[in-house]
């Protein structure tokens, strides 16, 4: 996922004591060492008018320990209608089960008491309208307006709000699924989906390679599809898709990229979902089928990293997989600097290094809102209380930076067929960080040893903040833009004069966020006047000039604020606003009012972080 911010409730958890082993997992009730899933079968009716999912899970067994008779899933605010269970094909008998009082974190524990060791159970359930996992829109709030449209959202633990699992990334499966809609709707799902199917309110899925719950994924709506490639393509709403096509038409290229450095791609397609606005981040790498945020059709194709990123999970994450959260770093870090190399081969170096830059100014200005012990890769076992998006900077960043340390230690030469081999060797497999530093060792390290200490290494994983020796990158586009943001600051040069007409967006959100914290209203109405900000499409850059418009008490900005903060619901454009705006009581109050406004139209996800920022503020102000 790109930037994901959702594991600040997973880590203050309180779950049965767990064996050491990093590959546990905190955040789930399944006990995959007595009895793992192996196959689901699906059968499910999507019903818009309820916003209820309902039907059928059929999941086919691998018992581990002879002993063993539960078996216990996971779910949240699922109703359970029935539990069966059969060998082969004989005949479903019904069994026992127990659904345990719902645990704000984790839902509700699922106990089947079975007999004997079937190898069958299938559970009839029902989700419920607020499935934390799913979103609901209305036909107005999409870009065509006639088609309600639903999608999920799985990772981190909410798949378990829409289907009876084993919600946890160290259990793989394959998947099948016929789902049923109203005839005008189109069904995706995280599969085989078929560009030419026909649009008949009944689909059939395949997803014949094992993959983890939180890759779970499934989407209906107003759908169609165009190719990019004859393995790659877009779907979207009618009136979004030709803009996806032109935006994301190097798609095809980059997969190429990928597969020069790491291997041939194993998913078959590689197709784009194009959301609408209130999708909660920017993309999600649900296997063959990315779903992506429409906040980056910029038209210039200057934030298509994102979709490089959703791509290199292909390989890092839904391929070799972080077996629980705390190693999250294996997914995102990875990802991270996999996505900087696609952009440097596609795009070049000076690009890959602003964006490198920027990412890492953000790291540093998260560092001082983390506490110490979680600015660590390797992560300890249920550490912390609210670690937020900044955990996320962690695991993206400073994995990355890890990883482009090892680069430049080792070269290219040595690195790069190093880290194909990890992914060969891993692949379909659930891995932990000590996995990670065993290959390393056995097969980068023992053949240059005098390449890294031992004492980096440690510091890189398990020592707070960014080492001294890390690698710095230098952008000299962007020793430009401090010259030009200089040159106005100190008011050498009005801003209608300043050399700007090559600049990218990288450039700007540089320029943005190098400008004091605040200033005067009108220096901003001057910035305005020649780069027309307020308003912008462009996300990237709302989301640094609002909250400095809230800084400078610059309130002409308000209108054009509270239309974007009400119609983007991805958080991480919208949170830094908000957090700007809750600094005063005026503040407070004016984002608590566009809040009510944009509630129907934001992701649960969404609305979670948006109500418990404000929540906060409010216990703050009334002390
Ligand atoms: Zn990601």
């Amino acid at each position: 996922m790109r930037r994901l911010a959702l594991l600040l409730v997973l880590l203050t958890a309180t779950l049965p004591a767990l064996a050491q082993d990093r590959r546990a997992d905190e955040h789930s009730y399944a006990q995959p060492d007595k009895v793992r899933i192996t196959d689901l079968g699906l059968d499910l009716q999507v019903d818009f008018a309820k916003r209820q999912l309902a039907g059928t899970a059929t999941l086919t067994l691998a018992w581990a320990d002879e002993d063993q008779r539960d078996l216990v899933l996971d779910t949240r605010d699922l109703s359970i209608a029935s539990v069966e269970a059969r060998n082969g094909s004989r005949k479903w008998r019904a069994v026992d089960f127990e659904l345990a009082p719902r645990d704000e974190r984790f839902g509700s524990k699922l106990t089947i008491t079975l007999p004997r060791q079937y190898e069958q159970v299938r559970i009839a359930y029902a989700t419920s309208p607020q499935a934390s996992g799913l979103q609901w829109l209305a036909p107005t709030m999409t870009a065509g307006g006639k088609t309600p449209f639903m999608f999920s959202q799985s990772q981190a633990i909410h798949a378990r709000s829409w289907v009876p699992l084993q919600d946890t990334p160290s259990v793989r499966y394959t998947y099948t699924a016929r789902v049923r809609t109203p005839a005008d709707v189109m069904a995706l799902m995280s599969a085989d989906n078929d560009p030419a199917a026909a649009r008949d309110g009944d689909y059939t899925f395949r997803m014949p390679q094992p993959i983890s719950s939180y890759l779970m994924a499934i989407a209906a709506g107003d759908l169609v599809f165009k190719p990019i490639s004859a393995r790659a393509g877009v779907w979207a709403e009618p009136a979004t898709v030709d803009k996806a096509v032109k935006e994301f038409e190097d798609t095809e290229k980059m997969i190429e990229v990928t597969e020069s450095l790491y291997g041939p791609y194993r998913w078959e397609r590689y197709d784009l979902l194009i959301l609408p606005p209130s999708f909660p981040f920017g993309g999600m790498e649900n296997p063959r089928l990315s779903f992506i945020t429409p906040t980056v059709i910029a038209g210039d194709k200057s934030l298509v990293s994102l979709i490089a990123h959703e791509l290199a999970h292909s390989w890092s994450g839904n391929l070799v997989t972080n077996a629980s959260w705390k190693d999250m770093w294996l997914n995102e870090g990875f990802t991270s600097y996999v996505e900087n190399r696609i952009v440097e081969a596609l795009y070049g170096k000076e690009r890959a290094d602003m964006e490198f830059v920027n990412s890492r100014n953000g790291l540093k200005a998260d560092l001082a809102d983390i506490p110490a012990e979680q600015q660590v890769l390797m992560l300890p076992p249920r550490t912390g209380s609210d670690p937020e998006d900044a955990l996320g900077s962690i695991a993206y960043d400073k994995g990355a930076w890890f990883l482009q340390f090892l680069e430049q230690r080792f070269g290219r030469e040595a690195f790069d067929p190093f880290l194909r081999s990890w992914f060969d060797t891993h692949a379909f497999q659930s891995v932990s960080t000590e996995q990670f530093v065993a290959f390393l060792r056995s097969e980068l390290i023992a053949k240059n040893p005098s390449a890294i200490t031992e004492a980096e290494l440690t510091e890189w994983l398990s020592s707070p903040g960014i080492p001294a020796f890390a690698p710095q990158t230098v952008s000299p586009r962007f020793a430009a833009v401090d010259a030009v943001r200089e040159a106005w600051v100190k008011r050498r040069t009005a801003a209608r004069e300043l050399k700007t007409a090559e600049w990218t967006t990288q450039e700007w959100v540089y320029f943005l966020e190098g400008l004091p914290a605040s200033l005067d209203p009108e220096r901003l109405v001057e910035l305005d006047q020649v780069f027309r900000f307020t308003g912008t499409a462009n996300g990237e850059i709302a989301q640094r000039w609002y909250p400095l418009t809230v800084r400078s008490e610059y309130f002409e900005a308000r209108p054009a604020m509270s239309l974007f903060l009400r119609k983007i619901g991805r958080r991480k454009l919208i949170m830094p606003t908000y957090e700007a705006l809750v600094q005063t009581a005026d503040g407070l109050a004016f984002a608590s009012q566009i809040y009510l406004m944009a509630k129907p139209g934001y992701h649960p996800i969404t609305s979670a972080s948006v109500e418990a920022l404000l929540a906060k503020a409010k216990a703050a102000s009334a002390q």
